[in-house]
């Protein structure tokens, strides 16, 4: 069983009424209806819960964190942002969802800026499977189309991703690295691109589909905690004199 917690600022969805007509109840609980299953059970978690949501016992019964926030970044408590990234360090998955870009748990993980270009004008996104053999896309087709989303340009003012998934074309003529995947510590992390709050994206079967297959794939590996620091020897060491 995988336990995944999606956590959303939950500002849009009860501010403006075009983003409430898409998420009644709010992106993450769009989410969680679409990645839960068999094996996957599901919490949320939002800004306005004491500490986030994000209390270190939540953080601890977590596999993996699902990230998406827009306006409120920077209501984001310094103290919960290092517990998070602490946790991805010690193994948890984090996916970071759109605007989750310029988070401060993502701009923390990365080291960067995280900046990019942007325009809202309603175009056509085509989202190419560019490691066919990668997990995440794993049942997709060759390429996924959105008919209406927010554009995301190139540069994306990250480092360079440790795997690129899929690659975004928008119909003005920009394209960007949508799937990228980073390694750090023992925390697998994914971002994908798609997903601003006034179009239904997160009711679209393919993009649940690179979410679900997200999830899987950044879930913890179980692999034992590395030893660092001065190491006895494993085999009596021969004097060399
Ligand atoms: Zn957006």
């Amino acid at each position: 069983m995988i336990r995944v917690t999606v956590w959303n600022e939950f500002q849009h969805e009860k501010e403006n009424e075009t983003v409430r007509s898409v998420y009644p109840d709010g992106i993450h609980m769009a989410l969680a209806r679409g990645i839960a299953g068999d094996q996957v059970q599901v919490r949320t978690a939002t800004l306005e819960e004491p500490e986030h949501g994000l209390t270190q016992e939540v953080l601890d019964e977590t596999d993996v964190l699902l990230w998406w926030g827009h306006k409120a970044h920077d209501q984001v408590q310094d103290e919960i942002v290092e517990r998070v990234k602490q946790r991805v360090l010690a193994g948890m998955g984090l996916i970071v969802l759109h605007s989750g870009h310029f988070s401060k748990v993502f701009q923390s993980l990365m080291g960067t800026g995280c900046d990019l270009k942007w325009r809202e004008a309603d175009e056509k996104e085509r989202i190419w499977i560019v490691n066919p053999a990668h997990p995440i896309a794993a049942g997709l087709p060759e390429y996924i189309t959105l008919d209406q989303e927010e554009m995301y340009g190139e540069h994306f003012d990250i480092p360079a991703p440790d795997e690129l998934v899929m690659i975004s074309w928008f119909e003005g003529g920009e394209v960007f690295r949508s799937g990228c995947t980073f390694y750090r510590g023992q925390g697998k992390i994914f971002y994908f691109r798609p997903g601003h709050e006034t179009y239904p994206t997160y009711h679209h079967p393919q993009v649940l589909q690179v979410i679900r297959n997200g999830v899987q794939w950044a879930a913890p590996s179980g692999t034992a905690a590395p030893v660092r620091g001065h190491h006895q020897p494993l085999e009596p060491i021969k004097s060399k004199n």
